[in-house]
């Protein structure tokens, strides 16, 4: 063989071998630094805790993990959530939450809509396939599909719940002892409809059933909270809304501008999802909404899932976490908070899911009412489900 051609064979050799160890230790150790746990010595939970912890019906309104390459039916040894977890918290339904586009240089302030996209390099990293490069809608129907089959490889351990008659299905099950967890599917901001309002229609059929209006830059439904115009609901904003709310979907203004939260109040009379975040009153970060929408958001019926991150609850450790969960009740009332953890969504959290009971064991030492825990820790979100799900 002539020399420069072995010479280009071994390039082209060693190049592939350089993307296939990538591509192979790439995404794992990208999630393993930004899905990260404080480190910390095991909890100890009372077992006044635990007994209770057994008995509650326990859900979460907000987990990205099907962002990343991992098998949520395996123990993972990164990131937050998956289902051996979940079943060892005696956790019932996860909201998994899909994004689909974050801006380069992401902050809470102000974000340019125009702004490099760090998930298309995620999805070429991880392997997506060629149709998730340019779509949006792609990107969300990828994750979506993880879940079907996830369901479809072990119907006895885990199921996407699509409506209200799911979701009972779902705790009847777990009642009788069987260990099954159920999902759920919301985006991660409404550009996920690439801009076309039959786009709804195509997440619905794909069992999406809540969808967040913005992420980290405005999009063509209206204001970010951290984007830079402040803009609230666009003409296609307030259409899509309609539709969105028509058709059963269930709105999450997590990262909403305030003026599209109000918009969006002032519309439907719908109730809200705010599936991730604090309470300014309580934690002044940029990131959190005002107690005045927060009373407004309760008022019409809404459900507020608490952080677990800094940037939502200003301390997080299982106390900081509880601290504002019961600033939450304290403002709005117990039957509208609920957990918004934010799992696998790039936060470094105070403990993975698997440690849960200890918001238990913090909310009794807190002296919390058994009928506080529960309803936070997962009957509300249970009940909103049950009026705002499609019954069947
Ligand atoms: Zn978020």
């Amino acid at each position: 063989m002539a020399r420069p051609l072995k010479a280009v064979l071994v390039t082209i050799g060693l190049l592939v071998m350089a993307i296939v160890l990538a591509l192979a230790i790439g995404p794992a150790s990208l999630e393993k630094s930004m899905n990260t746990v404080i480190p910390h010595s095991p909890f100890e939970i009372s077992a006044d805790a635990a007994a209770l912890h057994r008995t509650l019906v326990i859900g979460d309104l907000h987990s990205d993990s099907t962002l990343w390459n991992r098998d949520l039916l395996e123990r993972g040894a990164r990131g937050h959530v998956d289902i051996p977890r979940m079943r060892e918290a005696n956790a019932a339904l996860q909201m998994f939450t899909t994004v689909t586009k974050s801006p380069r240089g992401q902050n809470y302030q102000k974000n340019a809509a125009d702004a490099a996209d760090n998930i298309t390099l995620i999805t070429l990293l991880q392997a997506w396939p060629p149709a998730t490069w340019g779509s949006l809608t792609s990107r969300a129907l990828y994750q979506a599909d993880k879940l079907h089959a996830m369901a479809e490889k072990a119907p006895d351990k885990f199921a996407l719940i699509l409506s209200a008659a799911d979701l009972n299905t779902v705790l009847m099950r777990r009642a009788r002892g069987e260990p099954i967890v159920g999902g759920l599917l919301g985006t991660e901001g409404s550009h996920a409809l690439d801009g076309e309002l039959a786009n709804i229609q195509v997440l619905y059929d794909a069992g999406f059933r809540m969808m967040s209006l913005q992420h980290f830059f405005d999009n063509a439904l209206g204001g970010s909270l951290h984007g830079e115009s402040g803009a609230g609901l666009t003409s296609f904003g307030r259409q899509a809304v309609d539709k969105m709310l028509a058709m059963g979907i269930m709105i999450d203004v997590s990262h909403s501008a305030p003026q599209v939260v109000a918009d969006v109040l002032a519309r439907s009379g719908a109730p809200l999802i705010v599936s991730h975040t604090g309470f300014y009153g309580h934690c002044q970060s940029h990131r959190n909404i005002s107690d005045e929408l927060m009373l407004q958001i309760a008022e019409g019926g809404g459900l507020i899932g608490v952080g677990f991150w800094d940037a939502a609850v200003c301390d997080a450790t299982p106390a900081g976490i509880v601290a504002a969960i019961r600033y939450g009740i304290d403002l709005v009332g117990e039957d509208h908070v609920a957990l918004g953890s934010d799992y696998d969504g790039s936060v470094n959290a105070p403990f993975d899911i698997s440690e849960l009971s200890v918001l238990t064991h913090e909310m009794l030492k807190a002296r919390f009412t058994e009928t506080e825990i529960r309803k936070v820790m997962g009957e509300n979100m249970v009940n909103f489900l049950r009026q705002n799900l499609p019954s069947s």
